[in-house]
């Protein structure tokens, strides 16, 4: 079998880079996408001198022409993308009745629209459905199926990425092709630190009440690991997972329950 390869946006960091770290393991060819070249280099480089075989590119992955971009680098790269992990994303939120445009408008470009449009570009170029084998993972959350206190921008764009996994994937269903999405809980990422952070200005309690909070909402008692949900997205992207589509599978230590 030729080596299958995957696009990772978000891979700098966190879940992104445990999923490149799977799935450099599993033996794919890996090129990842983030934002900083500088940030980039920092993660990827060593799992090079090791011997993986990883691209990457900076992009920003709210703009079209540097998905175009993108798409086109990894097929110079590689020739072909048979897994896209749709992974980047950004919490925000804060009080409706005083939510700027600007971080309503930033959040949903960053979690949704970016894989609409990196799907678009992905399924719209025939490359996968040509060779009729793809996996598309959609990295969403918990928080796309169940509302969380001040952070109605993100619970929206993350139902969005599911309703958006759903149609898509029964519009290739008879492809090879499966789409899907994975839903974190709370995942110790850099993100969390961020959103912790964010809590215990805006309710003016320490990190640490914060963290005991959210710690005592997860009936497993403890945060998942980036590495945790990298492996389902493995899974999801393995032939075994070939009649799973359609789904929102959580890794969330029972978190949610639907
Ligand atoms: P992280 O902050 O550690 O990593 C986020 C990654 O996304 C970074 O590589 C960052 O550069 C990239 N990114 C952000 N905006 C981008 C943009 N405009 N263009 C390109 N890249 C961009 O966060 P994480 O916790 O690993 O989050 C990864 C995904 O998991 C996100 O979609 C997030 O919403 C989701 N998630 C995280 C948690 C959690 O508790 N950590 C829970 C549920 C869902």
């Amino acid at each position: 079998m030729e080596t299958r390869v995957a696009l990772v946006t978000g891979a700098s960091s966190g879940i992104g880079l445990a999923t490149v770290r799977r799935l450099s393991a599993a033996g794919l060819s890996v090129f990842g996408a983030a934002r900083s070249d500088d940030r980039l280099r920092d993660a990827l480089s060593p799992l090079v001198a090791g011997g993986a075989r990883i691209g990457w590119k900076a992009t920003d992955v709210t703009k079209t022409d540097e998905i175009h971009d993108l798409v086109d680098a990894v097929l110079d790269r590689f020739g072909r993308i048979d897994v896209l992990v749709n992974n980047a994303g950004r919490s925000g939120g804060g009080e409706i009745g005083a939510l700027p445009d600007q971080l309503w408008d930033e959040v949903l470009a960053t979690n949704l629209t970016s894989v609409f449009y990196l799907t678009r570009e992905v399924l719209g170029r025939k490359e996968m459905v040509g060779r009729g084998w793809g996996r598309i993972v959609n990295v969403a959350s918990t928080a796309g199926k169940q509302g969380v206190v001040f952070a109605s921008p993100y619970c929206a764009s993350k139902h969005g990425v599911l309703g958006l996994t759903r149609a898509v994937a029964l519009e290739v269903v008879r492809s090879g092709i499966t789409v899907n999405a994975v839903c974190p809980g709370y995942v110790e990422t850099p993100l969390a630190v961020r959103v912790r952070q964010g809590y215990a200005d805006h309710w003016g309690r320490s990190e640490q009440e914060v963290l005991d909070e959210f710690v005592g909402k997860v009936p497993l008692g403890r945060y998942s690991t980036a590495d945790e949900v990298a492996s389902m997205i493995e899974y999801v992207a393995s032939d075994a997972a070939a009649s799973v589509t359609g789904q929102a599978l959580n890794v969330c230590g029972g978190l949610g329950r639907y």
